[in-house]
């Protein structure tokens, strides 16, 4: 059972670390794109840029979201309540917890 929680605690920083770095690429890619888009005149690659840029945006943003539930996932780990039902209060089954890593509900209250 603690061997099982250390391997998901490990699994999420491993997550946390890769989307930490995507986020960092697209801060630059972002960069790129707006310097290019107001020096271009051409407005058609200047659309296609807007589009690979809002796209970039919804990525970002929902790798965003999935960060903010690592980084809570990871602050239960360090206060213990990593896998207790936030509803209930009672341990989540690890089976679950090993399925959906990041959910804060068990099985009965999701
Ligand atoms: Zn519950």
């Amino acid at each position: 059972m603690e061997m099982d929680k250390v391997a998901l605690e490990n699994s999420l920083l491993q997550k946390k670390d890769q989307l930490e770095s995507y986020l960092k690429e697209m801060d630059y890619e972002e960069i790129q794109f707006s310097g290019v888009m107001i020096d271009s005149e051409e407005i058609a690659s200047a659309a296609i840029k807007f589009e690979r840029n809002s796209r970039l945006f919804i990525v970002k943003r929902s790798f965003q979201e999935t960060l903010d539930k690592i980084n809570r996932s990871l602050q239960k780990v360090k206060n213990g309540t990593y896998g207790t039902c936030e509803s209930c209060g009672k341990t989540i089954g690890i089976e679950r917890l090993q399925a959906i890593p990041l959910t804060i509900f068990c099985i009965n209250c999701s």
